[in-house]
């Protein structure tokens, strides 16, 4: 955040010429509308004060300080910053060359270049109101770490991320490479760590808590092998020393059995997510992300395993287990941004019948518990740093008014204005939040 840094320059006296943000130290934002996700509700014509990064006050009869800088949303519908729970911002498939197979994508694009395209994809995102990216792996040589690092020292815009690093599976990860590829060639590295036994799984949670990742990512059933219930717990366990939950991917009934016995934080993906398992989940709460890829989306899913997502969420709204959207957005589409591909996901939701309110706090209350930012980030509450977008109908009424995000905030900063992205602010020559960041 710039806001400090700037306030410590004029402290110092030093004679700079100080940035725009701390020439009006606060920003005072007023909202026609002010949706809260937790409680279903939306208040009308509330004064938003923002301070240092961070909510100062919010209400109807919060006086303006004299000499902020004011904000008018009065025409619009003020709400948090939405969540996109699985992503792969440094991974983009297409149909030219490689007909949408990421096993090409990862050889013909190299780490270096899947980094700049995460940095484009993370821009994307926010560009569309995710203010928070859970990004799942496939990122090559850790780019999500470089990602997330960047956009935390302050170069460049972005949602906040959270991100796994390399995923980690039994030999192969989610590819079945020939003999002379995997063993001769190492062809499965960097796209996944193999880990087959107790100390490989130890040893693989460490490297990536050692280069920065902040979730843990397992394939559990992607081989018909899989890992046994105990291997995922101490997958768990070893990640809580460095503080760290673990997703699962997860593709079978028996794997999502194993998963959710052993306590796993969060499931990937629907495909074995039967009646019963979506009871365990609830019974233990753990979330799920279930990738419900809409019918819009040509070609990325059909017709058949569409009925089935839809039914599978439905089920799972109807045990009450705790849904994220979540995207597991990977793919060019042309004539769309990452962030149109990703909002295009309410297509299911809405299909399973899913009321708006509850779609909203998938992307939004659940999101930030997935991400574990629930206590400093996502919700707009006094304290927290402030992170908002503003659309120009009520969420509440139709899901559909997120497609059309005209204002976003993020760390306190204006990121677009009247549906324009204005992030100069964002773009520092410097690491100006400090270089040491995990
Ligand atoms: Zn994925």
């Amino acid at each position: 955040m710039r806001a400090p840094i700037a306030t410590s320059m004029l402290v110092l006296g030093l004679g700079i010429v100080a940035p725009r943000v701390a020439m009006a130290q606060v920003t005072a934002i007023r909202a026609g509308g002010l949706v809260d996700p937790e409680s279903g509700t939306l208040s009308a014509n509330q004064v938003i004060l923002v301070e240092g990064g961070r909510f100062t006050a919010i209400g109807a009869d919060v006086a303006v300080p004299p000499g902020a800088e004011v904000i008018d949303l009065s025409a619009l519908v003020v709400l948090p910053g939405l969540v996109d729970a699985h992503n792969h911002l440094a991974l983009t498939y297409k149909e030219e060359p490689e007909s949408n197979v990421y096993y090409l994508t990862y050889v013909l694009d190299g780490t270096p270049l899947r980094a700049i395209q995460a940095v484009s994809n993370g821009i994307q995102m926010l560009n569309a109101g995710f203010t928070i990216v859970r990004d799942m792996g496939n990122a090559g040589d850790y780019a999500d770490t470089a990602l997330r690092r960047a956009i935390e020292q302050g170069w460049i815009p972005g949602p906040t991320i959270i991100n796994s690093g390399i995923i980690i599976g039994g030999m192969g990860g989610q590819f079945w490479p020939t003999p002379e590829m995997a063993m001769g060639k190492q062809i499965v590295y960097p796209e996944y760590l193999d880990a087959d036994t107790p100390d490989e799984i130890v040893k693989a949670v460490r490297q990536n808590a050692l280069f920065g990742a902040t979730v843990i990512k397992i394939c559990v059933d992607c081989k018909p092998w899989g890992y046994t219930t105990d291997e995922i717990r101490l997958f768990i366990s070893e990640a809580a020393k460095a503080g760290l939950k673990v997703e699962g991917h997860v593709q079978t009934v028996e794997g999502a059995g194993r998963a959710i016995e052993a306590g796993i934080w969060s499931i990937a993906h629907g495909g074995g997510l039967t009646d019963e398992m979506h009871k365990g989940m609830a019974q233990k709460g753990i979330f799920r992300a279930g990738t419900e890829t809409p019918i819009s989306l040509t070609g990325h899913t059909s017709e058949a395993r569409y009925e089935r997502t839809v039914a599978g969420l439905r089920n799972a709204y109807e045990n009450n287990v705790l849904l994220t959207f979540s995207t597991d957005a990977d793919y060019f589409v042309p004539g769309m941004t990452r962030g149109e591909v990703a909002i295009e996901f309410i297509e299911t939701w809405k299909a399973a019948g899913i009321p708006p309110v509850d779609v909203l706090r998938a992307m939004t209350t659940n999101g930030f518990r997935v991400s574990e930012t629930e206590n400093e980030r996502g919700p707009i509450r006094t304290g927290f740093i402030a992170d908002l977008i503003a659309v120009s109908g009520n969420p509440l009424e139709s899901i559909d008014a997120l497609r059309d995000v005209r204002f976003v905030m993020k760390d306190g900063m204006v990121f677009k204005r009247d549906g324009v992205m204005t992030p100069a602010v964002f773009f520092n020559g410097g690491p100006v939040n400090g270089w040491n960041i995990r």
